[in-house]
């Protein structure tokens, strides 16, 4: 069915598969994802079954979520110390302030 071969997930390393999709848009035409079977992650709305393919197989790393993997690091390390409590949970507010910040920009 599909002569492409589509990559193991970035995410979890599950099985990826091609589904055809509606847009659910005005015009309620018919397009393509590639979701993991595994953990459900998916690629955007494609018009053809190659372009999900290539999406797909050329995932950049995505730098929103290491962000958000690095500053939840901080937040559970500074949850699970009580030593210097304070200045920890300090910390990882003024990251999460930094972040949320060059998010908004
Ligand atoms: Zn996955």
């Amino acid at each position: 069915m599909v002569k492409e071969t589509l990559n193991s997930c970035p995410f979890c390393g599950g099985k990826a598969d091609i589904f055809v999709v509606n847009d659910d848009g005005e015009n309620n035409s018919e397009g393509f994802i590639a979701s993991c079977n595994n953990c459900g992650c998916s690629t955007i709305f494609c018009e053809s079954e190659a372009e999900a393919v290539t999406l797909w197989n050329n995932r950049a790393p995505n730098e929103c979520e290491n962000e958000l993997v690095k500053l939840l690091a901080i937040i559970v390390d500074s949850w699970d110390c009580e030593l210097n409590l304070h200045s920890k949970r300090m910390r990882a507010v003024l990251a999460a302030k930094d972040l949320l910040k060059s998010y908004a920009d």
